[in-house]
């Protein structure tokens, strides 16, 4: 299996690079955010407690997450080819939880791509996104908010993949396709390797 973790600041087009991703390589995106804000949808309790965090630009709990996006891996993992993972881990200890949990499953992360932004321009884009997006955290104190929690608490995620030589970083500036045909080459080396 192709299981690639895509990860960056808030903003840097994770969302978009995995749509175009998922249709290239068969694989099957797996976003957070986008697990979180259906259970907002639905009120449910998950949901409720979750946007107590999500809307003040803080993270919600490890153990949370986690339990959500294993659940939701079981369901998936029968025909998929692959992961796409949008969005997770987004902390060191997310990052081990999720190796264990793979290596229970006999299965591994293959790479992790980080998307690499600089700040003002994500600042920009989210903004811009804020604007027809709806959601509660695309505002410029909760976004200053994210991108910091970012630089303390996900950042260290880079690290962690590159101790196990698993980390490739490209240039997340320029046209989509020009951005995606980056990830591309990386990932057709790493299948070709
Ligand atoms: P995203 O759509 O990936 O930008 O996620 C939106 C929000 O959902 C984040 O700002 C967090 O509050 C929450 N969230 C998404 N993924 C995670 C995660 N892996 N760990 C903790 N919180 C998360």
């Amino acid at each position: 299996m192709l299981n690639i973790i895509l990860c960056g600041a808030p903003g840097c087009g994770k969302g978009t690079q995995s749509a175009l991703l998922v249709d290239k390589y068969t694989l099957k995106h797996l976003s957070t955010g986008d697990l979180l804000r259906s259970e907002i949808e639905s009120k449910s309790e998950v949901g409720i407690l979750a946007d107590s965090y999500i809307s003040k630009g803080n993270l919600v709990p490890d153990e949370m997450i986690i339990e959500i996006l294993l659940k939701k891996i079981d369901t998936m993992a029968i025909d998929a080819a692959g992961f796409i993972l949008d969005g997770f881990p987004r902390t060191v200890g997310q990052a081990e939880a999720l190796n264990k949990a793979f290596e229970e499953r006999k299965n591994k992360i293959s790479f992790l791509i980080d998307i690499q932004v600089e700040k003002k321009e994500l600042i920009t884009r989210l903004l811009k996104r804020g604007e027809t997006s709806g959601r509660s955290d695309d505002n410029l104190d909760t976004i200053k908010k994210r991108l910091q929690i970012y630089d303390t608490k996900t950042a260290p995620v880079n690290d962690y993949y590159k101790a196990l030589g698993k980390y490739h970083a490209i240039d997340g500036l320029g046209e989509i396709e020009e951005i995606f045909g980056r990830i591309s080459i990386i990932i057709d080396a790493e299948m070709n390797k």
